[in-house]
């Protein structure tokens, strides 16, 4: 049966996207099987179905993007999630990613600063059926409430790694943050090894909207 929020055109231009996605490198299939599943078209303004299924970043409102395919796929890679994984997201933005790693069968917690956003988001996914925690509020300082997870994303770029969000990790957890100034930012992958020794690796280069500080009312 084919969802409300899908149709086979787009199904058709997803799997064509798919392929491209694991041409440039990305090969978990957990990853691309719920890549292939979520209709990226319905969280885009006005259902953009030709720019939906291109690899590229768009304009979501309120001066924020949704993320580009390959990076969405290539942070879900290095979280390393699982069925019943405990996840983080900071930057809720269209509310795409948080609906891949619900698909991936992880428990979802995801903040976002801007009111408007993350009112939208809340609506469209609760609508589509998905179980996410959904928080108004300003990622720097996690969720230490529903803590600590097993995995942390950032998908915001950030000046340094947010020192909260370390603290946040379970032993043995991921934190994957870009970090950098404002046109490009280094992809770190942080392991928090014991209470207190992390092992960060450097995973190239992207390009986000900023991390800000505190949050927006908006309309
Ligand atoms: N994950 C999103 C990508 C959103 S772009 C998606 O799948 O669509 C980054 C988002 O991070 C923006 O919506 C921006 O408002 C938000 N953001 C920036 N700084 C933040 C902070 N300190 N706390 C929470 N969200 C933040």
């Amino acid at each position: 049966m084919i969802s409300p929020f899908d149709s086979f055109e787009a199904k058709g231009k997803r799997q064509i996207l798919i392929k491209t996605l694991r041409e440039k490198g990305i090969d978990r299939d957990e990853v691309l099987e719920a890549m292939n599943r979520v209709p990226r078209h319905s969280f885009m303004d006005n259902a953009f179905l030709h720019h939906a299924y291109q690899d590229k970043a768009f304009p979501i409102g309120a001066g924020q993007t949704i993320s580009q395919p390959y990076t969405v796929a290539f942070q879900t890679m290095l979280l390393e999630v699982t069925r019943r994984s405990k996840v983080l997201e900071i930057g809720t933005g269209s509310g795409y990613q948080a609906a891949i790693l619900a698909e991936m069968g992880a428990r979802v917690y995801t903040i976002e600063r801007q009111r408007e956003l993350f009112l939208k988001a809340q609506s469209l996914l609760g609508s589509m059926g998905y179980n996410i925690h959904f928080f108004f509020g300003d990622g720097y300082e996690g969720k230490p409430h529903y803590g600590p997870y097993d995995a942390i994303l950032v998908t915001a770029a950030a000046p340094e790694i947010p020192s909260a969000l370390l603290e946040q990790l379970k032993t043995g957890g991921r934190l994957v943050v870009p970090v950098g100034k404002h046109d490009s930012q280094e992809m770190l992958r942080v392991v928090r090894k014991s209470e207190d020794n992390y092992e960060t690796t450097r995973h190239g280069y992207f390009a986000f909207v900023p991390m800000l500080k505190g949050t927006v009312n908006g309309k």
